[in-house]
């Protein structure tokens, strides 16, 4: 299947499950859709912060003000809908150190514990795409690896401008 049908069939198959990649340009049309439908959210969190200015900009957000946002939003959203975990290590993941992977999945996880609230139990991986030391840090965190599944992104609520 070629790459448009996947996008199509994400759009018309995975209406309940978003990856949140940018809840901080989103935020009005992403939190309006969570209340109506209660979508599955695997979240980004503060760890991704050079992966989010890379894709999406951060409009002049330091690390602190985006840990802020992405606060509010989730805590917002934590009676609402089921938030667990999206984190980006690399399309190539067996290139990056084990220090760092460790750093991006713990960072992840103790953001979501302590600063808004809930203890994650499942993580999908950016482009699903891990290796064997990221599954070795997620058991250690009881964290479920989901593999490939049906989504939309919350920029697919809200179309982003250039
Ligand atoms: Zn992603």
């Amino acid at each position: 299947m070629n790459l448009k049908d996947i996008n199509m069939l994400n759009k018309i198959c995975g209406k309940d499950i978003i990856h949140v990649e940018c809840p901080h340009i989103t935020e009005k049309k992403f939190i309006a859709y969570c209340k109506r439908v209660r979508p599955l959210l695997f979240c980004i969190t503060p760890a991704n912060y050079q992966f989010v200015q890379a894709e999406f900009g951060l409009d002049g957000l330091t690390p602190e003000e985006f840990s802020e946002t992405l606060t509010r939003i989730y805590k917002e959203l934590k009676g609402v809908c089921q938030i667990q975990l999206h984190v980006h290590i690399s399309q190539f993941p067996k290139r990056v150190p084990n220090k760092r992977k460790r750093e991006l999945i713990e960072n992840a996880y103790y953001f979501m514990k302590n600063k808004v609230g809930i203890t994650p139990t499942k993580i999908v991986f950016g482009w699903f795409s891990y290796d064997e030391d990221c599954k070795k840090i997620s058991e250690k965190l009881d964290l479920n690896i989901i593999e490939n599944h049906f989504h939309i992104y919350d920029r697919d609520i809200k179309p982003l401008e250039n």
